[in-house]
């Protein structure tokens, strides 16, 4: 059978958070405006002159305006970090008279002389070898586009807080200034040009529970706000000005999307205990303490995952110990008789800290690869220890495990275990309660600890393996980076062996292990997975869980052993994926939705 042809308005990109919705777009112009040089006659400067500074009036009140208001509305200082830093850039003033002699030199017009401007900041900022100055020089370029913008179009191209009806966002991008700005209820859902797997888009969408898809390459430029337009988030694609017949086509695609999702979050309560009677416990990753009031209303069966980073993040100092324990007893209360994964500090790779001056990471030619996660903890002894401290002291309200991020190697466990045990003694000399059995566990994450994961399965009591990276560090891909995410193959057969061998590894030496990574919540990678042998927890966003419970149950592991089996036989990532696909195919999404939808396309 051939495969059908895909029409012209229909776009195709990278799936980046479920669900079907139609809707109106509101195009947000980002980073695509044209700016052409005109030679401005020598009597007509100065006016040119003076509407280069009133643009930077009106561009810096807009931004205090947004900062206000989200001040205001959010009741903290985190958002208006980045609005500060633009209103500083373009309050300059020798940032301004740099422009402004650009233009008397030039004779040209002020969104040229910025334009040029900018092309001298990236050349000078590209030989600076300090990443936290590297970095700042995407404020500078956010800050005089948003001027160029100005310019240009009187304004900044649409702001988020205009919205006055729910709209479906299309955008080049989407900046960490943007989407602080969304309201819930006001966005239905996000198209995006660039972007992979991991793109901060689709992260943000599926936390907000809306469909995104990202990498669609051209839409922003073919869209204008006001068109219709539907997101299909389940299978990465979007259509422009549909059709009648189209709108009935993915009205049928929706109607089975949300018959599903009914369904599956009715049975979100039930355990997902295969049809051969194996339990499987699902936990949810939560970036905050907040995401705890979310783990019930999903059917989440504790917290596999809590990433502390976003404790550090956006701030003037260190979280103290204090700080810290009352946000981990928050955790630790929440969990009840389920138990909460407290992973410690995974700062530096992808994580880079942001907003946050006083965390001094040297810049490194290769974060990915430099002082990263664990590494960087054991070089600051002393900020490792008051979070072990405070992880500790919150184990005494609820059971709280600890997990090391990017082992590598036993000696760092090793190492991070001895500052464990020196918190615990001061705490004992202290009179302080903590569990003195406090698990201990690792993320796989690393060909290296994968390889070496019997030595490793010694010397903790779990390990969670994190696929997001162990997929980035064995393939080479760096995981931000949307020019090679389609070489981004968690079907890899590298992969299955690595993930195969862990497992293995974890299971004779009597250790739990589970899978925090993206793939615990792709029923193509489960199957697999759950075939490998004793893995018996998967850990994810909390929106994926109900739609994972619903796959578990429909499937045995008798059938994903067959399954694991022939895929770690095969040799090509493509052919392995469909071959698993064509075993569960009525198991999946759309099959599923079948039974609960009276027809379809
Ligand atoms: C992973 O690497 O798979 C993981 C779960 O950790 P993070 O995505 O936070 O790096
Ligand atoms: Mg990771």
């Amino acid at each position: 059978m051939s495969e059908p042809e895909i029409e012209d308005n229909v776009f195709v990109g990278i799936p980046a958070s479920t669900g079907i919705i139609i809707g109106k777009a509101y195009v947000l112009d980002r980073h695509m405006i044209c700016v052409l040089e005109q030679s401005v006659p020598e009597d007509e400067l100065d006016a040119e002159i003076e509407r280069f500074y009133e643009a930077a009036e009106s561009c810096r009140s807009e931004i205090r305006e947004i900062a206000d208001r989200s001040r205001s509305e959010s009741g903290e200082d985190i958002p208006s970090l980045v609005f500060d830093t633009h209103f500083q850039i373009l309050n300059d003033p020798s940032v301004l008279s740099d422009v402004k002699n650009i233009m008397v030199e030039r004779r040209c017009n002020a969104e040229w002389a910025i334009k040029v401007l900018l092309e001298k900041y990236q050349t000078s900022f590209s030989k600076i070898k300090d990443q936290y100055f590297r970095d700042r020089l995407l404020d500078i370029e956010q800050a005089l586009t948003r001027l160029q913008r100005h310019l240009i179009q009187g304004g900044d191209g649409g702001t988020l807080d205009d919205l006055t009806e729910p709209v479906i966002i299309v955008s080049h991008d989407l900046s960490p200034a943007d989407t602080i700005q969304l309201t819930p209820g006001k966005v239905m859902g996000f198209a995006i040009d660039v972007g992979g797997k991991t793109a901060h888009a689709g992260i943000i969408a599926s936390s907000m529970d809306i469909p995104a898809v990202v990498g669609l390459k051209t839409l922003s430029l073919n869209t204008r706000s006001g068109d219709a337009l539907i997101i299909d988030g389940n299978a990465g694609e979007v259509v422009l000005r549909p059709t009648t017949a189209q709108f009935v086509k993915y009205n049928k695609r929706r109607q089975k999307h949300l018959y599903y999702d009914q369904a599956v979050h009715a049975k979100k309560h039930l355990e997902a205990v295969t049809t051969d009677g194996v339990k499987v416990k699902v936990l949810a990753n939560i970036e905050s303490s907040q995401d705890l009031a979310h783990l019930a209303e999903h059917g989440a069966e504790g917290v596999g995952l809590y990433r502390t980073e976003y404790l550090f993040i956006h701030r003037s100092k260190w979280p103290g110990e204090e700080e810290q324990f009352e946000d981990y007893r928050k955790v630790a209360e929440a969990v009840k008789s389920n138990w909460a994964i407290i992973r410690t500090l995974d700062m530096g790779g992808d994580k880079l800290p942001t907003g946050s001056d006083y965390m001094d990471m040297a810049a490194e030619p290769n974060p990915a690869l430099g002082l990263r996660a664990i590494r960087f903890c054991l070089s600051e002894p002393a900020v490792f220890k008051t979070q072990l401290r405070a992880i500790l002291r919150a184990s005494a309200f609820g059971n709280l495990k600890i997990m090391y991020p990017l082992i590598t190697a036993p000696e760092e466990l090793i190492a991070a275990n001895a500052l464990l045990e020196e918190a615990k003694g001061e705490l004992a000399g202290e009179g302080i309660a903590y569990n003195p059995a406090i698990e201990t566990g690792i993320m796989i994450e690393t060909p290296s600890s994968a390889l070496f994961a019997g030595h490793l399965a010694k010397l903790c009591s779990f390990f969670s393996i994190g696929t997001n990276d162990l997929i980035q560090y064995t393939l080479a891909i760096d995981r931000m980076n949307e020019k090679v995410a389609y070489l981004y193959q968690p079907f890899s057969p590298a992969i299955l062996k690595l993930l195969s061998q862990t497992i293995m590894e974890a299971e004779k030496a009597g250790i739990s292990v589970s899978v925090c990574g993206k793939m615990a919540d792709d029923p193509v990678s489960v199957a697999i997975l759950l075939g490998m042998g004793g893995l018996r927890e998967l850990s994810m966003d909390v929106h994926s869980i109900p739609r994972l419970k619903q796959f578990i149950r429909s499937i045995s592991v008798k059938d994903a052993r067959a399954i694991a089996e022939r895929a770690l036989e095969m040799t090509d990532a493509e052919e392995i994926k469909s071959f698993v696909m064509k075993h569960i195919g009525d198991k999946t999404r759309e099959g599923l939705t079948a039974e609960f939808a009276p027809d379809g396309d």
